[in-house]
């Protein structure tokens, strides 16, 4: 977009969204982009049936855990600390402010990114704020419950221990297939969380692979189904919150 059209996107009203991934490994058969590829289409997707501006994604997100993204010890998983993840995305906002959009969603596609941006939130537009800016935190973008009725075993990412698994590989044959090496699918059981988490990272307490429960099983039916469910859960959520009066 062009200066202009953001101008005219704020004077009719329009909603912006921002989306927080990561740059992350996703086992040996996707990659480092997963998330941030998977965010960025699905609110591309989200914006197309509302008047939503699609903010250019934030790409790298907070530290990866052992136990939900493999943790820090995989060569190209590049991450943030809280604090500057904090102040990158507060900036952002008060940016997105300046601009004058007063419908801001933030949607954390990257499990650790989760409670950092209603922080960031929270600075810009804290409880006491007098301004009309409305933020909209939605931490996780898959519906509770089986995310496809008759296919029980695909769980969302935010369940845990489904990092580069049959969903975000399902998702990716969907999204960008070329980018799938199914030759390296991975069968590893799934990890067992201990309740508890270890510094330094011990060897073993991860899959090695950087799958924590498998990506066999895994089809491109499957990932265009659970694109549309996280589609419409997510537009429904926005819909109802900041576009109640119009289609
Ligand atoms: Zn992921």
């Amino acid at each position: 977009m062009t200066w202009e059209e953001v101008d005219a996107a704020v004077a009719r009203g329009a909603g912006i969204i921002l989306v927080a991934a990561a740059t992350e490994q996703h086992g040996p058969h996707l990659p480092l982009g997963t998330d941030s590829i998977i965010g960025t289409e699905l609110a591309l997707e989200v914006a197309r049936g509302l008047d939503l501006v699609v903010a250019p994604t934030l790409t790298y997100g907070y530290r990866s855990r052992p136990l939900s993204g493999g943790g820090q010890r995989f060569p190209g998983t590049t991450s943030v600390r809280a604090t500057t993840l904090i102040a990158v995305v507060s900036d952002i906002l008060r940016e997105f402010e300046r601009h004058g959009f007063r419908k801001i969603v933030l949607l954390a596609h990257h499990m650790e990114n989760q409670h950092l941006l209603y922080e960031a939130a929270f600075e810009v537009v804290g409880p006491t704020a007098t301004n009309e800016t409305r933020v909209m935190i939605i931490e996780c973008p898959y519906p509770p419950g089986p995310l496809i009725e008759d296919e029980p075993t695909v769980r969302p990412p935010a369940v845990g221990l489904d990092h580069a698994s049959v969903l975000e590989t399902s998702l990716m044959l969907h999204l960008r297939p070329e980018l799938v090496h199914e030759d390296r699918f991975v069968d590893d059981p799934m990890i067992t969380d201990p309740g508890y988490d270890l510094l330094p990272i011990p060897d073993g307490f991860t899959a090695a692979s950087g799958v924590l429960s498998g990506s066999r099983g895994a089809s491109e039916q499957i990932g265009e189904r659970a694109f549309d469910a996280a589609v419409q859960h997510v537009r429904a959520m926005i819909a109802s919150e900041f576009f109640a009066n119009s289609d």
